[in-house]
């Protein structure tokens, strides 16, 4: 499941797969090769993705 979300140092769109990243994996800025890693800065749009995942899964329920 591709996440994305701004790079906290360029703002490039950054792609991420969310259960990756909670398994520790490391994604990196395609323009300034910063690491995204799931450090507490980076914990809350992680989380809010994950909150849209089970949100989208709910509504494909119904
Ligand atoms: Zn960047």
């Amino acid at each position: 499941m591709e996440q994305q979300m701004p790079c906290p140092v360029c703002r490039t769109p950054i792609f991420f797969n969310v259960y990756h990243l909670l398994q520790g994996e490391r994604f990196v800025c395609p323009n300034c090769q910063a690491a995204i890693t799931l450090s507490p800065e980076s914990h809350e749009p992680v989380q809010n993705a994950l909150d849209k995942l089970d949100k989208l899964k709910q509504l494909q329920q119904k």
